[in-house]
């Protein structure tokens, strides 16, 4: 394994941030080269240490001769928001400078031109370096994983809507509860890989997706970080990299996908009606019926009569939970997977919150 470190330039005086990249040289030219990165969003770490036990095991496999694709490692990419304290609390999902999603506005650039995006960096603030750096890594790779965590939720993945069902060995490897399938239209990081690799020389196009993978990963919640998901998430890593020929060996995991497969455009979004404290009634990785019971807000403590039961729209599968149980009146409670068109507005740039 190689270590280097990625040096950008900070917007002031004095400063700069590094960003330390692994690589693993795999011994097949024609094996798929893969790109894996962690806590984009700098508060998210389930993925920072799912990788933190991975790459000791890939170490262990290129000690065997056992690593047959390139593979790049990016365990933390991103110290610009893990800097971003306010109020002793991490805000490492927005720039607090432009107030930008960080996984949000990646350009969307022809994979031929993907060369010059870190051209000029002094033309270009610290963060839009920074992603434009993770950006131009992640094109060159045909299997990409960008590894987030939601509030509460299940092990699940977003996917342009092509990935799906050839990359049933993706769930199988890391037992998940649901996939969430895009349309490729937002600039979140893995759109911007999709939409570099779509957009390939002209002969390529019609075949851009062959063999190729690029997804956003969500580890369960925020506060899933323990030894032992951790290890066997890990696990899931090496088992799926095995699947596709990147590294030599049988997977360890495989699980048959239960869960539920759906369409952004089929995930309906419970949102709260009121102000109050919130009490669930149902867990993620639950199956409901419409009607059921799901949570009460208490808006007025001490008066039950106030209390507002918040029921499922339909019949579905809970993927996510907020993590906070106070909430506003149109806050986002849940995420329930289901067969039936949502009536939910997506926000500008086609996505749910990633
Ligand atoms: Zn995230």
């Amino acid at each position: 394994m190689r270590k280097s470190e990625i040096v950008i330039v900070g917007d002031t005086p004095g400063v700069e941030w590094r960003v330390p990249v692994l690589r693993f040289v795999g011994k097949d030219p024609h094996a798929p080269k893969v790109y894996m990165q962690a806590a984009l969003h700098a508060s998210e770490l389930p993925g920072v240490v799912a990788l933190h036990y991975a790459v000791p095991m890939l170490e262990e496999a290129e000690r065997r001769g056992e690593i047959l694709g390139d593979i790049t490692v990016v365990p933390k990419a991103n110290p610009i928001g893990a800097a971003q304290y306010l109020y002793d609390e991490l805000q490492g999902r927005f720039e607090q400078g432009s107030r930008v999603n960080f996984n949000r506005d990646f350009p969307l650039v022809p994979l031929e031109e993907c060369a010059g995006l870190i051209d000029n960096p002094s033309s270009r603030l610290a963060t839009e370096n920074l992603k434009r750096n993770l950006l131009s890594m992640a094109v060159q790779a045909d299997l990409v994983l960008d590894l987030h965590c939601d509030d509460e939720s299940v092990i699940y993945s977003y996917l342009h809507e092509l990935y799906w069902p050839s990359s049933m060995d993706l769930a199988e490897s890391f037992g998940l509860g649901a996939v969430l399938l895009s349309d490729g239209s937002s600039a979140a990081f893995e759109d911007a890989v999709t939409y570099a690799w779509q957009h390939g020389a002209l002969g390529n196009r019609k075949n851009w997706h062959d063999g190729r993978l690029s997804l956003t990963m969500e580890f369960r919640g925020l506060r899933d970080v323990f030894p032992e998901i951790a290890k066997r998430d890990a696990e899931g890593i090496l088992s799926f990299l095995k699947r596709r020929g990147v590294v030599v060996g049988t997977p360890s995991r495989n699980e048959p996908f239960t869960g539920a497969a759906t369409g952004l455009d089929y995930v309906q979004m419970v949102n709260s009606p009121v102000f109050g404290a919130l009490l669930f009634e149902k867990d993620v990785g639950e199956w409901v019926k419409i009607g059921e019971r799901l949570a009460t807000v208490a808006p007025m403590p001490g008066d039950p009569s106030k209390d507002i039961v918040i029921t499922a729209p339909c019949d579905g599968y809970i993927v996510t939970r907020v993590q906070h149980r106070f909430v506003r009146a149109t806050d986002n409670l849940m995420k329930i997977a289901s067969r039936e068109l949502s009536h939910a507005a997506r926000k500008p740039g086609g996505g749910l919150e990633v």
